[in-house]
């Protein structure tokens, strides 16, 4: 059937429950509703939704609600099957439906009609399967012939519901008979032949009576009696069931096994919805908006979802099925022109003031969907409406202006997440376009530019105006001049934090990484996709999607990021409620300036090595390679010159904010030249017969260079091994921050430094370089004659600093939370490779709920928790804050906010998000504590 299996094990509790006493089926419409909008994990959004509108009176035709628990009862039990009770529970239901609507499955003379509907507690559109008009067969055709006076309304009927039971619950499209389902079709489309007409709707009566049989024979021919036994006639072939009460039952059936399918399962990967909840199914009366021009079928939001104006947005059409809105095969109608429409005047006024009503009482929008059969409105589904994150912001706002909501539920209805659309410009929504490759939406934004294939292409081509794109295999530290430079990155390797994605995100800038179709050649400067004949030149105009992960060939319109000034609104509200503070990680006056522009209160990680790259890197490199304590020394004073400049540059972009400035971390062999390259470049010297003389100096260089490689870099020598190791480098470094200090300070300005330490996992790593730091400090304030009281603290980011951190808090000042390297080392994962190598294997296996590179791990949370604790033991005062990427991810700031930070950090345009997320941690915290009392 195309479903994947699921089995949960039933909880201790549900199996001592005698399973025939617990209620599965709860009824909806006019008296006797029985549940309400509060039971949307058992009757799912639908089920509940439809029971609250009965319950405001408002007309809903009448069913009944078979819970999501009975779902996955029904995938616990093997094989898959109703749980004891249920199938009793249900011909009970039906009896009540077919007493409230005075109408009988399948009778001949006034039968009642059903629609089978899935409803999960989360919405997932589209992506589960639907029966309409069940309780159709040869005897009640008949009977809505004769209640309805239209033959043609009921052989129609009746051919859509063969149609669609056959496709949901027959699998008659399923893999093995797969062209079975275009069979209906073509007798359609043969019929249409045969009486020379154009649509569907010009066949007569009979015609439609004649496809019955022939669908019934469709049927018969297509599926196969081992896999529908219990539809096996006479002649040993499969017949369409007459049994209405058989119909239900496989229908049923479908809808559940339709949680299952691969579209619903991929759907909840994505959204990150549990696959064990199940789905609702919704038997309903059904009501027909194609009884003529006095009926008429739409959907209605109670505002405008693209930008939240409080206005009603819609469309209908008269005479037609709900289907034939959304398969926009017909062109609808507005929906204001309902009102004035001749016959539909009555029912489009009291629609009006239905949007009223769920808009009060839901005190949010809603997306409606209705039916009107012979002039008589009835509600078929509500829920809270999705919209843009303009409109979330719009909405919420204008909703305080009415008295509506309060300021605290308009802060905790946006999503931070979605606001990050509103901080990048994105691909114009009225673009078309053609995907010629995809990769990891590894940072959100479009951009627009020439393919350049290296870092010093890029710099060029932005110096002569053109906008490029950086494609690149994958981005290394040298690329950064090219980063800063491009529109965009592009790599085929990598995953969404590998240096590609973490830089990309830290600047702002649109990244598409790991799109590994892509095969480049920078070399030649040619790149071509697996299965396309286009290649890409230099030059040639693309496009990449950050948000999505997609790559056109050409130039997609591009629409500017707009912070309107509901954003603002939203944000200051926030900023009353909460608690924990906002830095930005930035490492030039720029992005300083950005981050502080954003919101931020400080710069909670400013990355050293980021500095010297560019010119500067031929500088470290020569440090690194020196062979006398003369020339090191030369080359540091080049680099203290420039580093006091650097961070005179940003502590006066931060001025009167806290400046987190983190001593060198990289290993050192990141800025010497990659030895793979200069050896091909001996090779090919010695090949076309270079003289020694020339390459000897090579050699030698490519000896030292090789003499620095590390098996494992990221646990060899870096972090504060480098400062303990190379004590020169840090003393400049510390040296430089307190010159730029005294400086800006003697300017009258109010610079706030503090020195981070990274990577300690023993207390005497930071001891020792705090004594050291502290007397570079000492010397500098005797030398300008000032006070220079800078904070000196650490980053935790091992698992030893955060177990040991009552010990190592006794030399800190602050702990900064490192949780990407706590992360890698805590499950010992390569931050680099795994996105690449296993991580999405994982995903799909469920070993891992999601990337713990993205959203703070439990495990690793627990660390950090451990970190603040410990710090606080013998460190009361001790100020705690995370600067990994995951400061910026809205799930891991609100578990940060738990755990009692005093602040998180994160690149500069996630700053926004951060202040939200964290507004809404402490008044959800609040929330639970006035619970709690
Ligand atoms: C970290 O490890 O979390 C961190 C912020 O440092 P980096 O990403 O520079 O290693
Ligand atoms: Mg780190």
């Amino acid at each position: 059937m195309g479903a994947v299996s699921c089995r949960t094990v039933l909880s201790p509790a549900l199996k001592e429950t005698a399973l025939s006493d617990i209620k599965r089926v709860y009824a909806f419409g006019g008296e006797g509703t029985e549940g309400g909008q509060e039971m949307k994990f058992q009757l799912g959004g639908k089920g509940a939704n439809l029971a609250e509108m009965a319950r405001l009176g408002l007309p809903v035709p009448p069913g009944f609600t078979i819970t999501c628990q009975a779902c996955m009862e029904y995938y616990n039990s093997d094989p898959p099957s109703f749980p004891p009770g249920l199938s009793a529970e249900i011909a009970a239901a039906v009896s009540v439906l077919e007493n409230k609507m005075g109408k009988l499955l399948g009778n001949d003379g006034d039968p009642l009609l059903v629609s089978v509907r899935s409803g999960s507690p989360f919405s997932m559109p589209g992506m589960m399967d639907t029966v309409l008009n069940l309780g159709l067969n040869d005897v009640s055709v008949q009977g809505l012939i004769a209640q309805t006076g239209n033959e043609r309304f009921a052989w129609d009927s009746y051919r859509r519901f063969i149609q669609m039971f056959s496709k949901v619950v027959l699998d008659i499209e399923g893999p093995t008979t797969w062209h079975a389902g275009e069979a209906f079709e073509n007798a359609i489309t043969l019929k249409r032949q045969a009486r020379d007409v154009r649509f569907d709707t010009d066949l007569s009566a009979q015609d439609l009576k004649d496809l019955v049989s022939e669908f019934k024979e469709i049927v018969s021919a297509n599926v196969h009696p081992d896999e529908f036994p219990s539809l096996v006639g006479a002649d040993g072939r499969v017949v369409f069931p007459q049994d209405v009460a058989a119909q239900l039952q496989l229908s049923i059936e479908a809808v559940f096994r339709s949680w299952m399918n691969r579209r619903a399962v991929d759907y909840r990967r994505m959204e990150k919805i549990p696959d064990d909840l199940g789905t609702a199914v919704n038997i309903q009366a059904m009501v027909f908006g194609n009884k003529g021009e006095d009926s008429a079928t739409g959907v209605a939001f109670t505002r405008n979802p693209a930008d939240g104006t409080n206005e009603i947005y819609g469309d209908f059409l008269t005479n037609a099925q709900g289907e034939d809105v959304v398969a926009g095969i017909r062109n609808t109608q507005p929906l204001i022109e309902l009102k004035t429409t001749p016959g539909l005047e009555q029912a489009g006024a009291e629609l009006w003031e239905v949007f009223d009503t769920l808009q009060n009482h839901y005190r949010d929008m809603c997306d409606i969907e209705f039916t009107i059969e012979q002039t008589k409105l009835w509600m078929l589904q509500t829920r809270i409406g999705k919209r843009t994150a303009r409109a979330a912001l719009k909405v919420a706002v204008d909703m305080v202006g009415e008295g509506m909501i309060s300021k605290e539920e308009a802060v905790l209805r946006v999503d931070p997440q979605q606001l990050d659309q509103l901080l990048h410009p994105q691909f114009d929504v009225n673009a078309t376009y053609d995907v010629y490759a995809k990769g990891l939406n590894a940072s959100p934004g479009a951009a627009v530019g020439e393919v350049v294939f290296s870092a010093d292409d890029a710099v060029t081509a932005a110096e002569e105006g053109r906008s490029v794109i950086l494609v690149r295999w994958e981005t290394t530290p040298d690329d950064l001049h090219g980063m800063i430079a491009a529109k965009g990155i592009l790599t085929s390797h990598g995953g969404k934090t590998s240096h590609a994605a973490v830089v990309a995100r830290g600047m702002g800038k649109p990244c598409v990484c790991g799109a590994d179709k892509l095969k480049i050649d920078s070399a030649n400067c040619i790149a071509s996709v697996a299965d396309s004949d286009v290649e890409l030149h230099e030059g040639d105009v693309i496009s990449i999607d950050g948000t999505t992960g997609i790559v056109v060939l050409g130039a997609v319109t591009l629409v500017e990021p707009g912070v309107s000034g509901d954003f603002d609104t939203i944000l200051s509200w926030a900023d009353e409620f909460r608690t924990m503070g906002v830095r930005a990680n930035a490492d030039t006056p720029e992005d300083a300036q950005l981050g502080r522009d954003f919101g931020a209160a400080g710069i909670g990680l400013c990355r050293t090595e980021h500095m010297f790259l560019g010119e500067r890197k031929q500088i470290i490199q020569n440090f690194v390679l020196a062979e006398t304590r003369e020339e090191r020394h030369a080359e540091l004073a080049k680099l203290l010159t420039e580093q006091v400049r650097d961070y005179e540059g940003i502590l006066e972009a931060m001025d009167g904010l806290p400046v987190t400035i983190r001593l060198l971390d990289p290993p050192l062999h990141e800025f010497l030249d990659n030895p793979r390259e200069l050896e091909l470049e001996i090779v090919r010297a010695e090949l076309a017969g270079a003289s020694k003389e020339v390459t000897a100096p090579l050699r030698k260089l490519l000896v030292q260079i090789d003499s620095m490689t590390e098996a494992n870099p990221m646990l060899g020598l870096r972090g504060c091994r480098l400062g303990i190791m190379h004590p020169e480098i840090y003393a400049m470094q510390v040296r430089a921050i307190a010159r730029a200090t005294s400086t800006l300070k003697k300017r009258g300005l109010d610079p706030r430094p503090e020195i981070m330490i990274p990577l300690v996992s023993v207390v005497a790593e930071l001891s020792t370089l705090r004594a050291e730091s502290e007397k570079v400090l000492a010397e500098v304030a005797a030398a300008e004659g000032m006070k220079l009281d800078i904070p000196i603290g650490t980053m935790i980011e091992l698992p030893r600093a955060a177990v040991t951190a009552d010990e190592i808090a006794e030399f800190a000042d602050f702990f900064s939370f490192g949780t990407n390297d706590l992360t890698q080392t805590t499950f010992g994962f390569s931050r680099d490779d795994i996105e690449a190598k296993f991580l999405p294997k994982y995903l799909e296996r469920k070993i891992l709920a999601r990337n713990p590179f993205e959203t703070i791990d439990s495990g690793v949370a627990q660390l950090v928790e451990m970190g603040c604790d410990r710090g606080r033991l013998t460190n009361p005062g001790i100020k705690l804050g995370v600067c990994g990427e995951h400061g910026g991810d809205p799930e891991s700031v609100k578990i940060f906010f738990k755990i009692g930070l005093n602040y998180v950090s994160c690149s500069p345009y996630r700053v926004p998000l951060a202040r939200l997320a964290s507004a809404q941690a402490a008044l959800e915290a609040a929330a639970k504590s006035s619970d709690n009392r």
